[in-house]
């Protein structure tokens, strides 16, 4: 089954800057519609050199300061489910190593009790653990978004003309009998796929490809992308062997196409994105997780572009800082009213 809502965002889109070779001849009649040809050379000419040259990572990188330029703070969640950090590490995923290279990581972050999906992604998403948002399994019962919204859901509320963005295959994110699930209705785009229906592998390409789409043609402030194959595919070969291995590298390809998406961006160059990659959980060796072991609790947190290079050290990390960095890094003050559990992995900890 494949549902696609969508509500227009509202407000106009930017166009300033392309790499040449992404410039079409329709853009091109477009800018000089605009009236604003002058302007647009400039900054082509300098997106032309990074973009001839530079390595993706690089890209990401450099992007004006705000101190430099007036640019707009954008981020993008890239949520993979269930990957354990010391097999990532063994495993060759090119995209997310550039990216941490150049930015900010960490390898030992923890998650939350239990280590599983429901209770994972909800703090995650929400900045509170648990005991707070009240998802403990999969069923999502005693489930509080109401009082502990995700962050996509704080955008909204706060900053309701920014455009959010959701895409995923696991369907109790966004669809609950009952309703109320973590990423609502409210949320402006939501890509909503059922990948035991279409197959994960399928499915996660399907919404990347949806993503990429959207970057190029819309003007999202806040995204989350979700990517459920390297989970599933465990599961169903009961191991963290090479279906599993192949899954995250598959994974990795999927974050270089939407990086490279968030890199061809019109208005680029005067954009301030965050790239945040993370995972809900580890797992056991034969692929089952739930459970309180080293191997289930750690979780990997990555962040790339913006002034990632300057944070300060991971130190202890967790998976509840991932909504409140997110919410940070847009400028949207955090309301100590609001009693998130985590704090912005930018800021001095
Ligand atoms: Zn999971």
């Amino acid at each position: 089954m494949t549902t696609v809502i969508h509500r227009p965002a509202g407000h106009s889109e930017r166009a300033t800057c392309l790499c040449p070779r992404t410039i079409g001849p329709g853009f091109v009649a477009l800018i000089r519609a605009s009236g604003t040809v002058a302007l647009l050379a400039r900054a082509c000419s300098r997106a032309a050199l990074l973009c001839g040259a530079a390595a993706m990572a690089a890209l990401l990188c450099a992007s004006p300061t705000p101190a430099a330029t007036q640019t707009t703070p954008k981020v993008l969640l890239i949520g993979i489910d269930g990957v354990r950090p010391d097999v990532l590490a063994e495993v060759p995923t090119p995209n997310m190593d550039a990216l941490a290279a150049s930015g900010w990581y960490t390898a030992e972050a923890r998650t939350t009790t239990p280590s599983v999906s429901g209770p994972s992604w909800s703090s995650m998403l929400t900045g509170v653990w648990p005991e707070k948002h009240g998802v403990t399994d999969n069923n999502f019962t005693g489930r509080d978004y109401d009082a502990w919204p995700s962050f996509l859901t704080r955008v909204e509320q706060e900053r309701p003309a920014l455009a959010t963005f959701a895409a995923l295959d696991w369907l109790p994110l966004a669809e609950l009998e009952g309703g109320d699930p973590v990423l609502p209705p409210s949320v402006d785009t939501r890509v909503v796929l059922d990948g035991y229906d279409l197959g994960w592998a399928e499915a996660d390409a399907e919404l990347t490809a949806q993503a990429v789409r959207h970057l190029a043609i819309a003007d999202p402030d806040a995204m989350f992308v979700y990517l459920g194959n390297p989970d599933e595919t465990s599961h169903q070969h009961g191991s963290i062997g090479a279906e599993y291995r192949d899954a995250i590298a598959l994974a990795d390809r999927h974050v270089g196409m939407l990086i490279e998406a968030v890199r061809a961006r019109p208005g680029y160059m005067n954009e301030d994105w965050l790239v945040l990659i993370s995972t809900d959980h580890g797992r056991r060796a034969d692929g089952g997780h739930g459970g309180d072991s080293l191997e289930e609790m750690t979780i990997f947190i990555l962040a790339s572009g913006s002034d990632t290079a300057n944070w300060p050290p991971p130190g202890r990390a967790f998976i509840v800082d991932v909504a409140a960095t997110a919410l940070d890094h847009l400028g949207i003050g955090i309301d100590p009213g609001w009693e998130l559990d985590g704090r912005p992995l930018g800021r001095p900890r």
